[in-house]
């Protein structure tokens, strides 16, 4: 089957602005997605997609019937859409003909489907069914501040070790701040290092330093790439580390899922 490629972020990174700039760079190769929408609170989604988990799940009256806010409302909607998740899967199955990747959108905000029961299941019950890679959106503007940007980079590394899928960070916005820097810090601890104490973050900066080490091997087992979703810059180098994840889940990750299934 083609692979599945899961969408995360923190809400505002442009987890629904990527799903939608891959998608028309797809469209315009004659290789369109598959596109599946699991965010229930969307007002308007700027792409079609095949299956919409609003239509299944009405989150205003999951709010009213529940008595649940926001975030409860989105959790429980998630809930109700697993419950039916084997739908889904089947869709996406006997639509592999016709699609090169199926591309799924995630809610705005993240611990909905990061620390969920729903998340990890619809998670694994796709990975076991064909090659699935996640898609870590960041935010390159809002990931300037050394703390910031390794406090974002902790999180993305619990989900990778969560999920143990491969991984793609996506620096988003490079319209705004090219994350040439981000790039940087990755690939030199040395220079991250150097941009910490530059920042003067005081009494964490013997803490960020250990987690700087921790990160410096986190790094050495992911890919990242430059993309703006409002530009359409870094799709094809998107699309090339989608294939190499591929390559990767065939290798290290297909015979762990064999396993334990
Ligand atoms: P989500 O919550 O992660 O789905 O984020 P959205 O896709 O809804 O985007 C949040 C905001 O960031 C919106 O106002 C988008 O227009 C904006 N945005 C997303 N990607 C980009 C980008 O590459 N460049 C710029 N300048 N803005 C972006
Ligand atoms: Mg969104």
């Amino acid at each position: 089957l083609p692979p599945a490629v899961i969408v995360l972020g923190m809400a505002g990174s442009g987890k629904t602005s990527f799903v939608q700039r891959l998608t028309s760079h797809l469209h315009a190769k004659g290789t369109p997605p598959y596109v599946v929408n699991l965010d229930p609170a969307v007002h308007k989604l700027p792409y079609p997609a095949n299956i919409d988990i609003r239509d299944t799940v009405k989150y205003k009256d999951v709010m009213r019937e529940y008595g649940l806010g926001p975030n409860g409302a989105i959790m429980t909607s998630l809930n109700l859409l697993c419950t039916r998740f084997d739908k889904v899967l089947s869709l996406v199955r006997q639509r592999a003909p016709q699609y090169s990747m199926c591309l799924m959108d995630t809610p705005g905000q993240i611990e909905a489907f990061t620390w969920s029961a729903s998340g990890s299941i619809i998670t694994d019950s796709l990975a076991s069914q064909q090659p699935t890679v996640i898609v870590y959106i960041v935010d390159s503007a809002r990931v300037a501040n050394p703390t910031t940007f390794m406090s974002n980079m902790l999180y993305a590394c619990s989900i990778l070790y969560r999920n143990k899928l491969p991984f793609i960070i996506v620096f988003n916005k490079a319209d705004i701040v090219k994350p040439t820097f981000a790039m940087k810090w990755m690939q030199d601890f040395e220079e991250f290092l150097a941009a910490l104490d530059e920042s003067g973050s005081s009494y964490t900066s013997d803490l960020s330093r250990s987690f700087a080490l921790v990160l410096d091997s986190f790094y050495a087992n992911l890919r990242s790439v430059a993309v703006s979703s409002m530009t359409g810059e870094g799709m094809v180098d998107v699309e090339k580390a989608i294939e190499a994840s591929i390559e990767e889940y065939k290798k290290d990750y297909l015979p762990i899922y064999e396993k334990t299934m």
